[in-house]
């Protein structure tokens, strides 16, 4: 049994139990006071009809009360009058005006000395009134009703009936006994009842279940649940899933590419090494040859450590534990210090740098990190810029927030690449780029977009292919809104690629 089911049936069985209880004691307390109203219209009905036939002997001239032949015994009902109340069950007292019991039923004579008393005390005290008063005896509990037959001024009967309450007192002991022969009846049939919906409640879960693992065996990714039409719960649960399940086989897929570009990547320059080692140690080769073989394995090291150290920045990136040592900065000469370099690499490649707006602000930064963001757009931007061509860096102060942007004249990127461009280890040009003197990994746009959200800001790029591109740095200033956090940095192999937008006829792409 499954244990949620278990403690379903369980829970329901409990609950079930407490409410038969309450049921009960209920029952019993409502059927205890119908009896009770029943018994006391009853001894009332009795005692109005000793009063009628005392009224109906008076009144035909029969006199109800005689004296008896015994000088000494006082008045007693006539025998005829004594018949009928005999008929009368229960405890039944007639008394004359001085308090003469002029007839008592047997179950008054049957009284012990002291019941009787209590029974007289209690008959002397009881106004005559409509309605019946609880008496407790030794021996009984009553109900008690009390009349007035008036004869004269100063000349009255008064008479009294009582009944027992025994008759209708209906025990707890009584109920329970009642329960327990029910109870384990009711007991199994609720359980089986619980059981049964509890298991069919289940079952979409358990279907649920089964698919899930069935997918999740990681091949099968790219499956997913069937979505009940009910639109419930269980509809919201398995949509929920599907979205992760997507989620999970974006990531596999981002993951598996990238070991796959990394591994690719790393090959290449150790296949050359491997190749200038040999060309090295060759005995044919004269000491010039070993001496380029061995620049060149040095060359490709240096690269390799390069890789690698962008490799494990991406990886610390994504587990979030790359601390960031965030200071406040001033702008503007590190952007002098960035339009330095790019004049010195601007002029190997025969391009103008331009910096015509330059305007300081402090924001919050890791100084390191934002020199290498600046520096990858900026040697991006002569990289893919023909000679002759024109680099513009702009740093602008806005209310809240610095922008930075590298505008070039150069290649550009087409439009069906803009979505990609932020993915690690993607190149507009797989083969060239390798190959020529641009020759990149593809990961330092990745690296980018990493450093800007870290900071609270974004990356984007607008970009036409043979027109230029430009990469904008929007970082918000000290004290504004998310410039204290680390951003909102989520892993790049698994970010969805960036929204794209056209905007003034360009495409872009964060
Ligand atoms: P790489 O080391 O290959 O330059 P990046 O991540 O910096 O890696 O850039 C990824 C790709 O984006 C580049 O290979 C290039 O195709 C394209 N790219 C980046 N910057 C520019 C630019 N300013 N103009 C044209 N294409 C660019």
């Amino acid at each position: 049994m499954g244990s949620i089911r278990a403690r379903l049936t369980a829970a329901y069985t409990a609950a079930f139990i407490g409410t038969l209880v309450i049921f009960s004691i209920a029952l019993l307390a409502v059927r205890r006071e119908i009896l009770v109203r029943e018994l006391e219209t009853r001894v009332e009905s009795e005692a109005e009809q000793v009063v009628r036939a005392i009224l109906l002997a008076r009144n035909t001239g029969t006199e109800p009360v005689v004296a008896r032949e015994d000088p000494l015994a006082g008045p007693s009902v006539s025998l005829r009058m004594a018949a009928f109340l005999s008929l009368l069950e229960g405890y039944v007292l007639v008394q004359d005006s001085t308090q003469y019991d002029i007839y008592a039923s047997p179950a008054v004579r049957q009284l012990s000395s002291s019941d009787r008393d209590i029974f007289s005390t209690a008959a002397r005290q009881s106004v005559p009134a409509p309605g019946a008063r609880r008496l407790v005896m030794r021996a009984d509990e009553v109900l008690l009703a009390t009349r007035v037959v008036p004869l004269s001024d100063n000349a009255r009967y008064r008479v009294y009936a009582a009944l027992s309450t025994r008759d209708i007192s209906y025990t707890p002991r009584e109920l329970v006994g009642t329960m327990l022969v029910i109870a384990p009846f009711l007991l199994a049939i609720s359980m089986t009842f619980a059981y049964f919906i509890a298991g069919r409640a289940f079952r979409p879960i358990d279907r649920i279940i089964d698919q899930v693992e069935a997918i999740t065996d990681g091949r099968s990714l790219h499956r997913r649940l069937v979505i009940g039409a009910a639109g419930d719960e269980l509809a919201r649960l398995s949509s929920t899933l599907n979205a992760m399940i997507e989620r999970l086989e974006t990531s596999f897929g981002a993951l598996r590419r990238f070991t796959a570009d990394a591994s690719h990547e790393l090959k290449t320059p150790l296949a050359v090494i491997r190749a200038d080692i040999e060309r090295a140690l060759s005995p044919s080769s004269s000491e010039v040859e070993q001496a380029v073989a061995i620049e060149e394995a040095l060359q490709q090291v240096t690269l390799m450590a390069d890789l690698v150290d962008s490799l494990l920045t991406l990886a610390r990136a994504d587990e979030g534990r790359f601390d960031l040592y965030r200071e406040p900065v001033e702008i503007a000469p590190l952007m002098r210090e960035v339009v330095e370099t790019a004049r010195l690499l601007g002029e190997d490649a025969g391009l103008t740098i331009d910096a015509p707006i330059m305007e300081n602000a402090e924001i919050l930064a890791d100084l390191t990190r934002l020199r290498q963001l600046f520096l990858n757009l900026v040697t991006n931007a002569i990289k893919y810029t023909p000679r002759g061509g024109r680099v513009e860096l702009t740093l602008a102060r806005g209310d809240a927030d610095v922008t930075f942007a590298v505008k070039d004249t150069g290649i550009g990127i087409a439009a069906a690449d803009l979505p990609y461009i932020f993915e690690r280890f993607w190149r507009a040009d797989r083969v060239r780029s390798r190959a020529s003197e641009r020759g990149g990994f593809g990961l330092g746009l990745a690296i980018c977009q990493w450093i800007a959200q870290a900071h609270g800001g974004r990356l984007s790029v607008q970009s036409r292919l043979g027109r230029g591109s430009t990469f904008t740095v929007v970082l918000p200033l000290a004290g504004a809104p998310g410039s204290g956090m680390t951003g909102e940095y989520e892993s790049v192999v698994n970010r969805p690629m960036g929204d794209m937008s056209v905007d003034d006829g360009m495409l872009t792409a964060d």
